[in-house]
């Protein structure tokens, strides 16, 4: 990585979460770029190249799933997207076209910035060749040799909890859609069937976690999709 700030492109049209965005990012050491319209993000976007875009679905302008696209044409930068409450297709429609992740208004500085660190992190590990081991408290997974541990004991999972697993791994702290996880574990002819990862689920989080009901780890996104915790 080089010491340069990463850039951060705001495409927010309200003033003042725009101003609240820029000062919590820079006081984090971004470099925050702010478009006030969606055309002015994609062209902000194309001139300047920033590290991750963060890209509210309420635009005056513009569609949110149209702004993405334009960008996603050329750029693999991480988009995370702002949402209102009801906007839950329209959000989920994003995850699924390429956007990274979501916060729903009202949200924290913390949150804020784990999603960003989480989605900035991808790029990294996709530039990098991604870590083959990752610890997550007390679990470790060990992507090149398909070996979970929990506390230091071997944990024998089937072929697809442990891709179900590896899909989340890699995506580690951010949400992953029901149909991205389908698509991914099981294949395109299954992306209507959601019931196969509840079933799925509920075995990985009896392996994994201390108390299932109550995971500290495999996290739902009510309504979305799931999230493995990371920090
Ligand atoms: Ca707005």
């Amino acid at each position: 990585m080089s010491d340069q700030a990463q850039s951060l492109l705001i495409i927010e049209d309200e003033p003042q979460i725009r101003s609240f965005l820029r000062a919590s990012l820079a006081g984090q050491g971004y470099r925050p770029i702010e478009a006030a319209t969606g055309q002015q993000g994609v062209e902000l976007a194309a001139q300047l190249r920033p590290d991750g875009i963060i890209l509210d679905l309420g635009l005056p302008d513009a569609d949110g799933l149209e702004v993405l696209r334009r960008i996603r044409a050329w750029s693999d930068a991480p988009v995370v997207v702002l949402t209102a409450r009801g906007q839950e297709q329209e959000k989920i429609t994003l995850l699924d076209a390429g956007a990274d992740d979501y916060l729903t208004k009202p949200f924290g500085v913390g949150e804020l910035l784990a999603r960003i660190r989480a989605a900035l992190r991808r790029t990294a590990a996709s530039q990098a060749g991604a870590a083959p081991v990752v610890e997550i408290g007390a679990l470790r997974v060990d992507l090149a040799h398909r070996q979970v541990l929990r506390a230091g004991v071997e944990v024998h999972l089937t072929p697809i909890e442990y891709r179900l697993l590896a899909a989340l791994v890699r995506s580690r702290g951010r949400v992953v859609t029901q149909r991205q996880l389908l698509l991914e574990v099981w294949g395109p002819e299954y992306t209507d069937s959601p019931h196969y990862l509840r079933i799925y689920m509920q075995h990985l989080r009896h392996k994994l976690e201390d108390e299932p009901a109550r995971p500290r780890y495999l996290l739902t996104e009510p309504g979305v999709g799931y999230r493995l915790r990371d920090e």
